[in-house]
């Protein structure tokens, strides 16, 4: 799938301490043909390579701390933004009820999310009314009737002998009086864009005045679930949309391609034909689930906020001109502390899986403590010139920290390996010019 392809082409990028402008093109062409074969819509696709290229090559990658690992954080950005950028709430209205239209194709799975956008309404204590607006379907409101008995929703029905316009008005009058604060308004679908369909929901629409049109569309369907909320969008202002069937067999396109083609966020999305409470969609977990990366890119947050480069380029100043002292050890000790799990982080850093055979990198809350105590019972000199350091030096830290001899050995050990994983950090950060890391 789209997930294993992104992966690989990162995966590749990923390992390199450095990333030419070639890698990056190379990337981005399996990048393209990893969203065309996952039913992206093309001109989507075009636009939003452009776009992380133009980025990559340009100022971002100068600044970066691992370059390859800038690259998917760039995608994975476009990627949120391609969806929409932030998640779209649902509308409510100033004056209760909030009226939800519910519109789609045949078989798209509104009666089914119209059931559990009921129950996500109720698991945040309002009281939502189901309106059965599909006369024409045999057996739909029956279908609507026993998923509201299921979920404990009252479901408003006038039978099929009359007209979706009447329901929708006493549908919401039966609300308001009775105090219900959402009304749910399920509506019929045909197999195909039709006139008769679209005249009905402006009808609809025209009586009820809802807050939302949420158009359900099948996102097993790819890009003509995509063409389709198009021509909805243009006969029928929507407000949203709700991507069903995710759990199924999707190339994941629609869900990329739905706000760029057509303006129109997706608001929900929908797994399963259980009643479960619709899901809010959030563009930027969406991309990170695509990307199947989430974990790491929080890791590169926080390896970005926390590792200030002012102070990496001090340090490594220092470590070359033989300044680098406990003290600045101590600071360096506490920088990394504060990344989390060290593990994962040399993973993901170029030139940094050898650095993780030495166990005693390993840095946990307590060690740190010990570290603190050893480093403090050090008079300035041996702080500043370690070499001193004889055994009789050793012993008397020791002794001032509670610590042993063995431990204060293993610190000096570990100082002179800091200084080498030093000497690697620096080089990952490439040089600093404008055109730093491309080349
Ligand atoms: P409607 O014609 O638009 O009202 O569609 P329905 O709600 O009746 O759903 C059509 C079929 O799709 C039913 O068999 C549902 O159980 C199924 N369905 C609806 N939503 C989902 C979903 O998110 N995932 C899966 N797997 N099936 C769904
Ligand atoms: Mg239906």
């Amino acid at each position: 799938g789209l997930s294993t392809r992104l992966q690989n082409v990162f995966g590749k990028l990923r390992g390199k301490g450095k990333v030419s402008e070639d890698d990056v093109n190379e990337a981005m062409r399996e990048v393209r043909l990893a969203l065309l074969e996952a039913d992206v819509n093309f001109k989507v696709v075009k636009d939003f390579i452009a776009k992380v290229k133009d980025r990559a090559i340009g100022q971002e990658m100068a600044k970066s701390f691992t370059p390859g690992m800038v690259v998917v954080d760039i995608v994975n950005k476009e990627l949120t933004e391609l969806m929409g950028g932030t998640q779209s709430k649902l509308a409510k209205a100033n004056k209760p009820p909030t009226v939800i239209l519910m519109a789609g194709l045949q078989g798209a799975g509104k009666t089914t999310s119209s059931a559990k956008l009921a129950k996500m309404l109720q698991k945040s204590n309002h009281k939502p009314l189901l309106v059965a607006g599909d006369i024409y379907r045999p057996a739909a409101i029956k279908q609507l009737q026993v998923l509201g008995e299921q979920i404990g929703v009252p479901v408003f029905t006038l039978g099929d002998q009359t007209s979706p316009v009447e329901i929708a008005r006493s549908g919401l009058q039966h609300a308001k009086d009775n105090g219900l604060d959402y009304v749910i308004l399920d509506t019929a679908g045909r197999l195909h864009i039709d006139a008769a369909l679209m005249e009905e929901l402006r009808q609809v629409h025209e009586v009820a005045k809802p807050d939302e049109v949420l158009l359900v569309v099948d996102s097993m369907t790819g890009q003509e679930a995509v063409n389709v909320a198009k021509s909805f969008h243009e006969q029928l202002e929507l407000t949203g949309v709700v991507l069903t069937k995710l759990d199924g067999d999707t190339r994941g396109g629609a869900a990329l391609s739905v706000k760029a083609v057509t303006g129109c966020p997706i608001k929900f999305v929908a797994t399963g034909e259980k009643i479960e409470p619709l899901e809010p969609f959030h563009p930027e977990r969406m991309a990170s689930r695509i990307l199947g990366m989430g974990d790491m890119l929080s890791l590169i947050e926080k390896a970005q906020t926390s590792i200030d480069a002012d102070k990496a380029a001090e340090m490594e100043r220092k470590m070359r001109t033989a300044e680098f002292t406990f003290d600045d050890f101590l600071e360096q000790m506490d920088q990394v502390r504060k990344l989390g799990p060290l593990d994962q982080l040399m993973d993901m850093m170029p030139g940094m899986g050898k650095m993780k055979e030495m166990k005693n990198l390993k840095v946990d809350e307590k060690q740190i403590n010990r570290v603190e105590a050893i480093v403090k019972s050090m008079t300035k000199d041996e702080k500043r010139k370690p070499e001193i350091l004889n055994h009789s030096r050793r012993k008397r830290i020791a002794t001032g920290s509670g610590t042993t001899v063995a431990d204060v050995n293993r610190l000096i050990k570990q100082f002179d390996d800091m200084r080498k994983m030093m000497k690697q950090f620096s080089s990952m950060m490439g040089p600093k010019g404008p055109k730093g890391g491309m080349k």
